[in-house]
């Protein structure tokens, strides 16, 4: 029997477990402090600030750490990032996201080589904190195994924005057109922009040295730059003009205009700094003298304009009230301008309105004041003026002024103004009425024939209320069934036979009875109504032609006036086209009439136009031949058939010398084109006689008949067919 051997007491295995539990408490104890070591270590690794965050990332199970300096920069409450699945990542602006992992992989995967990049973060309380990250990839993390990332944190919003308004305002320095100079309280330069060296032809360094009476010393002493100094330091501002002479020419002074700020003290500096510019005195006022001048004068003619003018009836009548003066407001129109412009071109147009506004210069006083407001209208303010009549010799003197032919590029050209006259205080108490009556007494003597003037009267107001009613009630007329056409038998000259006739419109007013196609023919062109009368006028012609085919009347060409606007609008000669066919009339029986300004203002649209309207078997005739300053050569570019010589051109026959010449050389013209010529206007046996003579095709004129309603027309034909069957033919 061996002895049961001795049981270790129970106070001993207590104490084994006490010293187990000891040895595992004082590793984990010891782990630990490795653990803080490492961390400290890291973080003084990779910064010297203590306040500066800290964040880590371990490779392998990717836990993040951020320790309570990262807390506290990007504001969250204390351990609440490293609870959770709060990632850097998810903390990081969307458009820094890729960049910032892109460093973060590429980095430097070696202990000891930190790198650093910028991000925006979301702090705890929404807003984007710019932070600086110093990184560090290592082999040893939380579990010593597969590596991690760290990285301090340092919030740098406030020095990222200091930094981006450096950048905006170097750039704004730099890129200034006007040199630009800082320098302190001691005249030293601390900066300068590019506008500046290319001044100075001095570079930057240099001019980093000087000191800003270097610079200007030559035509400026130290008396100068000591007052200068005083100026700063007593009110932080001085302006003044300051001169230089560039190195490469001393004769060759500039003169600047030269305005000094305070900027405050910059940090770093001592003291404090100031902001020159300089700006070109003589070129900023030669460009406000420009745009001064710009401002109230007429770039083409050099006169005042239209607010110069304001300004100058104002005083006049400032000074007309206070002295009781007199004085005298005419509106002067020139007659026909558009046709000259539309038939020779602008630029003769422009030339012309020179040598007009050159010629009433000329005769007036150095005191008148003549503007032109505009196109073709001029108007001119007589101040201290004695009698009525001393306007109106001034007046006849400017009428007179235009008489003689202008020159203009081998074009002779005859002008005439209509003006029209107001005198204050007779005709108004102020600008504005003045301005109206002379404009509304301007175009009553326009209505009345060119060339001449009228002073305003109170019924001419009434005249213009007219033409408003007119305007109105020709919006009407059409439906009304207020419009109707005469005719006027056009006959051949050789053998006094009728060969066709005229179209006329006229419109039966309700209350002011049968107005001339002179008076409304404007007014439809004006509103555009042109369009749908002339179409009116076509659709009615066409239904006359078929009726008088069903009642078996000898058909006879009949010609159409067709205006600018109407022919210019788009489509026009489609619409012709439509209405023609539709009809079913003869296309040949139709002619149309066009004015010389038809052919010259459209150019190239035109010819083509006419050519479609040729095409479709009408007959082209241009009106009014020898008014519109077309050249014969040019004529033979158009489709024409036939040309209607000016009226005024055979009222001189017989009287003028002059106008049996014109006559002559369009005849002559006309038989080398191949066209056929009517002379419109005949109103006496002689001049239809000579006509004759002179192998003119056709003639048509009150001589041969005035313009007749549809049953006159009809009766005027069947009266000369008979005589004709009688072989008795009236012979001139
Ligand atoms: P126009 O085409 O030159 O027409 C000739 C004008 O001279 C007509 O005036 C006619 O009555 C007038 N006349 C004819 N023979 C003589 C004469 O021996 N002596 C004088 N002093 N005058 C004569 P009306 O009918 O007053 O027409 C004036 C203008 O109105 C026409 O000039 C034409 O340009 C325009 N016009 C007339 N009807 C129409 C139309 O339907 N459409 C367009 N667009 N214009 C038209
Ligand atoms: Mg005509
Ligand atoms: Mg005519």
């Amino acid at each position: 029997n061996t002895p049961p051997s001795p049981q270790p007491p129970v106070h001993i295995k207590e104490l084994d477990y006490v010293i187990n539990r000891f040895r595992t408490l004082k590793t984990a104890v010891l782990n630990k402090g490795r653990q803080v070591v490492t961390k400290d270590k890291q973080i003084a690794l990779l910064s010297s600030d203590r306040n500066d965050g800290f964040w880590e990332r371990d490779s392998g199970t990717h836990n993040e750490y951020f320790d309570k300096h990262a807390h506290h920069l990007l504001g969250f409450p204390q351990g609440t990032l490293n609870k959770g699945q709060r990632t850097l990542l998810s903390l990081i602006h969307p458009d820094d996201i890729e960049l910032f992992s892109q460093i973060i992989d590429d980095g430097p995967h070696n202990n000891n080589r930190p790198f650093q990049t910028e991000c925006r973060i979301k702090s705890f309380r929404g807003e984007w904190l710019w932070v600086k990250f110093t990184c560090r990839h290592s082999n040893s993390g939380f579990n010593n195994k597969a590596g991690c990332i760290s990285a301090t944190l340092r919030d740098i919003t406030e020095r990222y924005i200091a930094e981006q308004q450096r950048r905006l305002l170097t750039a704004v320095f730099e890129s200034s057109k006007e040199p630009v100079i800082v320098f302190d309280l001691d005249l030293k330069i601390l900066a300068v922009n590019t506008a500046l060296t290319q001044l100075t032809n001095y570079n930057e360094e240099f001019l980093k040295d000087c000191n800003l009476a270097t610079i200007f010393s030559e035509h400026h002493d130290f008396e100068f730059f000591r007052k200068l100094k005083n100026t700063l330091k007593r009110s932080n501002k001085w302006e003044g003009e300051i001169r230089f002479s560039h190195t490469d020419n001393p004769d060759d002074v500039v003169i600047f205009w030269l305005s000094i700020h305070s900027v405050g003290t910059p940090v770093g500096c001592n003291k404090p700094s100031f902001i020159g510019s300089l700006s070109d005195v003589i070129q900023r006022k030669k460009i406000e003298d420009e745009l001064r001048y710009l401002a109230t004068y007429d770039s083409l003619t050099g006169l005042p304009n239209r607010r110069l003018y304001e300004d100058r009836i104002q005083h006049a009548l400032s000074l007309s009230k206070r002295y009781n003066q007199v004085f005298a407001v005419m509106f002067i129109d020139l007659d026909r301008f558009k046709h000259i412009n539309d038939t020779l071109g602008h630029s003769i147009g422009d030339q012309l309105l020179i040598q007009v506004s050159q010629r009433f210069q000329d005769v007036l006083r150095k005191s008148d004041t003549l503007a032109r407001l505009g196109g073709d209208e001029f108007i001119l303010l007589l101040e201290k003026v004695q009698s009525k009549e001393s306007v109106a010799k001034i007046a006849a003197i400017l009428n007179s002024q235009l008489t003689s032919p202008f020159k203009i590029l081998g074009n002779e050209i005859n002008a005439s103004a209509s003006i029209g006259i107001s005198v204050y205080p007779d005709d108004g108490l102020t600008i504005e009425t003045l301005l109206k009556n002379a404009d509304v007494a301007m175009y009553a003597s326009k209505s009345k024939g060119t060339n001449g003037f009228l002073f305003y009267q109170s019924i001419m107001n009434e005249r213009a209320g007219e033409r408003l009613v007119l305007e109105n009630d020709l919006h009407k007329a059409i439906d009304n069934n207020e419009l109707f056409l005469v005719y006027q038998p056009k006959v051949d000259l050789a053998t006094g036979i009728i060969t066709g006739a005229e179209v006329l419109l006229r419109w039966k007013h309700p209350e002011m009875g049968v107005i001339s196609p002179m008076q409304f023919i404007p007014i439809a062109e004006e509103t555009g109504l042109i369009v749908s009368i002339g179409e009116w006028v076509l659709k009615k012609v066409c239904q006359k032609m078929i009726a008088w085919q069903h009642r078996s009347l000898p058909q006879i060409p009949l010609a159409l006036n067709v205006s600018v606007k109407q022919f210019q609008e788009a489509g026009f000669s489609t619409r012709v086209c439509k209405i023609i066919q539709q009809s079913g009339i003869d296309p040949s029986l139709i002619e149309l009439e066009l004015t010389e300004s038809v052919l010259m203002d459209t150019g190239d649209k035109a010819i083509e136009t006419l050519h479609e309207l040729k095409n479709l078997g009408l007959s082209l005739s241009i009106d009014d031949f020898g008014t519109g300053y077309s050249s014969l050569q040019y004529l033979s570019k158009f489709p024409i058939d036939f040309l209607k010589i000016d009226r005024s051109f055979v009222l001189g026959v017989g009287t003028e010398g002059k106008s049996v010449t014109i006559i002559r050389a369009i005849l002559a013209m006309a038989k080398g084109l191949d066209l056929k010529v009517i002379a419109e206007g005949i109103e006496y046996e002689p001049q239809a006689r000579l006509l004759k003579e002179f192998e003119c095709d056709y003639g048509q004129g009150y001589y041969f008949s005035h313009p007749l309603r549809e049953q006159h027309l009809i009766h005027f034909i069947e009266k000369q067919y008979a005589s004709r069957l009688s072989s008795d033919l009236p012979s001139l």
